[in-house]
């Protein structure tokens, strides 16, 4: 009892009392934020490299908390993940972005609009009744599943194996686009991509950023590319902020850029503007 009571009191040191607490404290916020709605989508447009127009939206989470303003996901989406909340947020999440895609769609039926991407955290892509929530709220959207991809990362297919191909395939048999988020930093197996109904491949922002400066960053995007158009799929770089970066993407083939170069997210009432005004690259 000694041994444990002081291995206690090594390991519960006051760091840890007062992390302790900001993490409950945390906690307590977000279930009361779900309850009062303090949440907001934001959307960032993706545009075509090919017709130079905005070809869809990513809906990025925030969440307007009533003491610290307006938090990014990194801020709570972690938390969010380890006690199981991502699982109503994601739902919300989801709900969210098909309804306002469904009324962006409505109400210009003339634009380049394609694709609603939503990402998909890995414990909602592994609720059991994942496919069922996802024909429930296209169902009640009126959403075409034609106009939503779910953006998943290759760490989740990865570590759930056979089950997350044939949760794949459902929601591909859905006609649900499923894009590889972030792709190149998990440990994919390249051998078996093939394999995955995947549509898209999002090349992560950290080999855009330093791409025009680093020689390795640009094979490497050249290689996603490359690996993308020969397994059929399409490629999109994030983080593209400068004109540089676009003009080498373009010449590399990707089809799709997203990032502070066209726009930051916006809410949803800034987006509806930039769809009304039809911006081209
Ligand atoms: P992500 O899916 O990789 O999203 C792209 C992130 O890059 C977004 O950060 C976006 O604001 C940022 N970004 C876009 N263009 C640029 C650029 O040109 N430069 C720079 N520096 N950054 C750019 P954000 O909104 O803070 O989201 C961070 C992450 O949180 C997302 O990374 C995603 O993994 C997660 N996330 C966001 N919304 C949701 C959600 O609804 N559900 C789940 N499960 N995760 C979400
Ligand atoms: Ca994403
Ligand atoms: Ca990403
Ligand atoms: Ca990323």
């Amino acid at each position: 009892a000694k041994a444990l009571g002081k291995s206690r009191y090594v390991l519960f040191n006051q760091d840890m009392y007062a992390s302790a607490i900001t993490r409950l404290q945390l906690e307590v916020d977000l279930r009361r934020a779900i309850e009062h709605q303090e949440f907001q989508l934001y959307y960032q447009p993706i545009v075509s490299l090919i017709s130079g127009s905005i070809m869809g939206f990513e809906a990025l989470l925030r969440w307007q908390h009533p003491k610290r303003g307006l938090l990014a996901p990194g801020e709570f989406i972690p938390l969010a993940e380890e006690t199981g909340l991502i699982v109503e947020l994601g739902y919300w999440v989801l709900f969210q972005a098909c309804r306002q895609m469904q009324a962006w769609l409505v109400s210009y039926p003339q634009h380049s609009l394609e694709k609603m991407s939503v990402n998909l955290s890995a414990k909602q892509f592994c609720q059991p009744n994942l496919i069922e929530q996802i024909r429930d709220i296209l169902l009640s959207t009126g959403l075409n599943p034609n106009h939503l991809t779910l953006e998943i990362t290759e760490t989740v297919i990865v570590e759930n194996g056979d089950e997350a191909i044939a949760v794949l395939l459902q929601l591909q048999e859905l006609g649900i686009e499923i894009s590889i988020d972030d792709f190149g930093t998990g440990y994919s197996s390249l051998g078996r991509l093939y394999s995955f109904p995947i549509s898209v491949l999002k090349i992560d922002r950290s080999f855009i950023n330093p791409m025009t400066t680093d020689k390795r960053n640009l094979d490497i995007i050249e290689i996603i590319v490359t690996l993308a158009h020969k397994l059929g799929m399409k490629a999109v770089a994030e983080g593209v902020e400068t004109q540089q970066q676009l003009a080498i993407l373009k010449d590399l083939n990707c089809e799709f850029v997203q990032g502070y170069f066209f726009s930051k997210p916006l809410p949803s009432s800034d987006a509806v503007a930039l769809i009304a005004a039809n911006p081209q690259l």
